[in-house]
């Protein structure tokens, strides 16, 4: 892990990552690693997940999920935020194969020492969001923006 980032307990949700430096905006952390699934693998695997209100998993393009339960560095404790400091920045790889796409999690604007790194999860759930799924994906991230679920309204675009 680079020095410039720290795990530790979180009080948005179990551990969380925190700048230990004074980081500037558009600064590269970290990779989100991990074994990559196609998405029809992940969907199987993980067809209970939705449950959990808990994911590792990251949309990497429309071939793969990177699975952060295998292979994950520390990006997988990175929390959702509804107002976050961080986005995750696709590296497409150049020859177009998409399991040579990366995914770079960077800050979007100045952070300072202490805080906690968040970026948003933009999670969509295929099935229909029932008050007690809501609970179970509940946000904590305390700003004023927030939410109150880490799922995000349903687009019509094709789920990710
Ligand atoms: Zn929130």
């Amino acid at each position: 892990m680079s020095r410039s980032i720290l795990v530790r307990r979180s009080p948005i949700h179990g551990n969380g990552v925190f700048a230990a430096t004074d980081l500037p905006a558009g600064k590269s952390l970290i990779e989100y690693r991990g074994k990559l699934l196609r998405h029809a693998v992940a969907d199987r695997r993980y067809c209970d997940n939705v449950e959990t209100g808990h994911t590792f998993l990251f949309v990497l393009n429309d071939t793969y999920v990177i699975d952060g339960t295998e292979g994950g560095n520390s990006a997988r404790w990175i929390n959702h935020s509804c107002d976050p400091n961080c986005e995750p920045m696709l590296w497409e790889s150049k020859d177009g194969d998409p399991a040579r796409d990366r995914l770079f999690i960077e800050t979007l604007r100045p952070v300072k020492a202490g805080e906690e790194l968040t970026y948003d999860y933009g999670i969509e759930l295929e099935v229909r969001y029932t008050p007690r799924l809501k609970q179970l994906w509940a946000c904590r991230c305390g700003s004023p923006q927030c939410t109150g679920t880490l799922l995000k309204p349903k687009s019509r675009k094709k789920k990710a």
